[in-house]
């Protein structure tokens, strides 16, 4: 069983739509496939409509969240996409990403860039915007070479000259929210530090005890020695230790299954799981 749990369409800042990332999940051997499009769920319906055969879709999102100035990203699977007050914490957070983005925009232009909010808005389409789109505009106009470029504190890091903050919740609330939908929360590549800063270790514990279901350990942003600091950390705090590309399509270099979840640890959060079920692939769409 192959199973990859964190992949991002063009409902948000990936690159594929839901129906060709069903596509390149079942064509890159994946058994199941989590979408988990930034605080939006709007990528669902379409992946559901072409999943195809041999394929199982697991619902979800990844919730922006802030805890003492510090981002992170929770990891939300299988919860019920009405519950309401999940729902409207979901939409404050991806509607403010618009006037967050018009903010680095400007801040943009005051650095000198020849950027237009036209321009970021062509790319995002109808996904929540974030910076992996204002970045392709700066890739566009030759800024930089690479999305991951403009990720320095020159341009668009955390902190960084037109980096501007955007309504997030609060990982408690997050976890909160997310278990009364059904859901379960894994907290996405947590010791990433090339993103900037990283809630201090301490406050797993405190996540843990607050329903935090489980922790990415494999990711592309960790290596060998943060792994295993997780995958030990995992261990001592009860929590379950998954592995997913965090795919982004052309945004990132990573290949959709180049990091995959344990089947057994996959089965603990289905079985936790009471607001959705996976959806197995029928064959997509049929011939009329
Ligand atoms: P935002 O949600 O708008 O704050 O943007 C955060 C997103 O930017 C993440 O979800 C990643 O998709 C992307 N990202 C963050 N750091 C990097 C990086 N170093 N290289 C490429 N993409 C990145
Ligand atoms: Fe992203
Ligand atoms: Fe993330
Ligand atoms: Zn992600």
């Amino acid at each position: 069983m192959h199973i990859d749990l964190h992949t991002h369409s063009t409902a948000s800042d990936g690159t594929d739509t839901p129906a060709e990332l069903m596509r390149n999940a079942a064509a890159a051997g994946l058994d199941v496939v989590a979408l988990t499009d930034h605080d939006s769920v709007r990528g669902h319906a379409e992946a559901i409509a072409s999943l195809p055969e041999g394929l199982t879709l697991v619902t979800g999102a990844e919730l922006s969240c802030r805890m003492d100035g510090v981002g992170l990203h929770m990891l939300a699977y299988l919860f019920d996409p009405d519950e309401p007050e999940l729902a409207r914490e979901r939409e404050l957070v991806r509607d403010d990403r618009v006037p967050r983005a018009q903010t680095m925009v400007r801040k943009l232009q005051a650095l000198g860039v020849p950027v237009e909010w036209e321009q970021v808005a062509r790319i995002a389409g109808d996904g929540s915007v974030g910076r992996p789109h204002i970045a392709t505009a700066l890739v566009e106009l030759g800024v930089v070479e690479t999305v991951s470029d403009a990720f320095t504190p020159e341009w668009l890091a955390n902190g960084g000259r037109a980096y501007a903050e955007k309504h997030e919740l609060d990982p408690f609330e997050a976890i909160r929210l997310v278990k009364a939908a059904g859901g379960v929360t894994v907290f996405a590549h947590p010791l990433a530090v090339k993103r900037g800063e990283v809630v201090p270790e301490a406050s797993m514990a405190r996540f843990a005890a607050a329903g935090l279901d489980g922790i990415e350990v494999d990711h592309m942003d960790h290596d060998e020695s943060t792994r295993a600091r997780l995958r030990g950390l995992a261990k001592e705090l009860g929590l379950l230790a998954t592995g997913s590309s965090d795919y982004h399509g052309r945004r990132k270099t990573v290949r959709l299954g180049e990091y995959t979840t344990d089947p057994e640890i996959y089965g603990e959060i289905t079985r936790r799981a009471t607001g959705a079920f996976p959806v197995p692939g029928a064959g997509g769409p049929r011939p009329a």
